[in-house]
């Protein structure tokens, strides 16, 4: 209240704006504070999880965020406060606590066809993979392609048909283990293309789990090529309104992470794809505070999305 009036009643000087401060004072009304009497407190929150279920219930205005800076070191300084709308306010919260790794591995997973090749082409701005349509697996070994992106090196991984079900997941781990720096990938991108989620690709995201443990599902972002066949509508309304509800599933299995890549996108258009996908990928460093996903094979979980 005190500083409201310091900034911006004090200095209008108004008779009238006086008169009413110094009634507000007496009569206590709560609305001039912007917060409603019987708003929850955010408290200090270094618990990670409830910062995902509530970031808006607990955003902050600029004011509140001066008035904290002094009661929390910048290690301490809590999540809701960092601007969850953008990567350079995530990588800054990732820096004060150090968990922004300089190099990030990628891995590009889905079904023969999705688009895996040409997304880390995209990824690369260059072509690195071969990509071509083919009912058969163009890509048969693991490739890696890296470039500098925003102070960081990331380290793009192109799969095989490593998903299939003919394959033992004990198998493909240790083929992925071999071809991954230890410990794992920062990031796994499950890519599948837009208006064709098929039981292929519910298989594939099954076979993910098996590989790789339920617990990868905190490590991917769903990544849908031929966006541009949305034409406008967005991304959302796709999973949400596309009558499969497998896919909405496994989007709230992933936590909603997912974005859109028009693989034919050049310039301004690709580099805003990578950007949308770099935000999501800052929120699992963010989440798994900057670790990889141990390649160490799981043990098969009993129930997968
Ligand atoms: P992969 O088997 O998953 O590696 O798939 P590819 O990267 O080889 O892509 C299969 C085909 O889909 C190729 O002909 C690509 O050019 C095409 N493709 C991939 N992504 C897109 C996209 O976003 N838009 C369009 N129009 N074609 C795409
Ligand atoms: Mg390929």
């Amino acid at each position: 209240m005190d500083w409201l009036y310091k900034r911006t009643l004090r200095p209008i000087g108004s008779y009238a704006v006086e008169t009413f401060y110094w009634l507000s004072q007496r009569v206590g009304i709560l609305a001039l504070s912007g917060k409603p009497e019987n708003a929850p407190e955010c408290s200090a929150m270094t618990d990670r999880k409830r910062i995902h279920s509530c970031p808006s219930a607990c955003s902050v205005t600029e004011k509140e965020e001066e008035k904290e800076e002094g009661e929390h070191s910048p290690q301490k300084k809590p999540i809701w406060q960092l601007p969850l709308g953008s990567v350079e306010g995530l990588t800054k919260g990732l820096k004060e606590k150090e968990l922004a790794p300089k190099r990030l591995q990628l891995l590009l997973v889905g079904k023969t066809g999705s688009g895996k090749s040409a997304t880390g082409n995209s990824i690369l701005g260059r072509q690195v993979f071969e990509s071509k349509i083919s009912a058969r697996s163009v890509t048969m070994t693991f490739q890696k392609g890296s470039r500098e992106w925003a102070g960081k090196e990331l380290e793009v991984i192109d799969t095989p048909d490593i998903l299939s079900p003919q394959d033992q997941p004990e198998v493909t781990a240790k083929k992925i283990r071999e071809v991954l720096a230890s410990p794992g990938p920062h990031a796994v991108l499950l890519v599948i293309q837009v208006g064709r989620y098929t039981t292929e690709d519910q298989q594939a995201a099954r076979h993910l789990q098996e590989i790789f443990g339920k617990g990868i599902l905190a490590y991917t972002i769903l990544v849908f090529t031929r966006k541009e066949d949305l034409a406008g509508g967005s991304l959302e309304e796709y999973i949400q309104e596309n009558n499969n509800k497998s896919l909405d599933d496994l989007d709230v299995a992933c936590e909603r992470r997912h974005c859109g890549f028009n693989n034919r996108a050049q310039g301004h258009e690709q580099e805003a794809q990578l950007q949308d996908l770099m935000k999501k990928i800052e929120l699992i460093l963010w989440e798994n505070e900057g670790y990889c996903h141990t390649t160490e094979l799981p043990n098969i979980p009993s129930k997968s999305v």
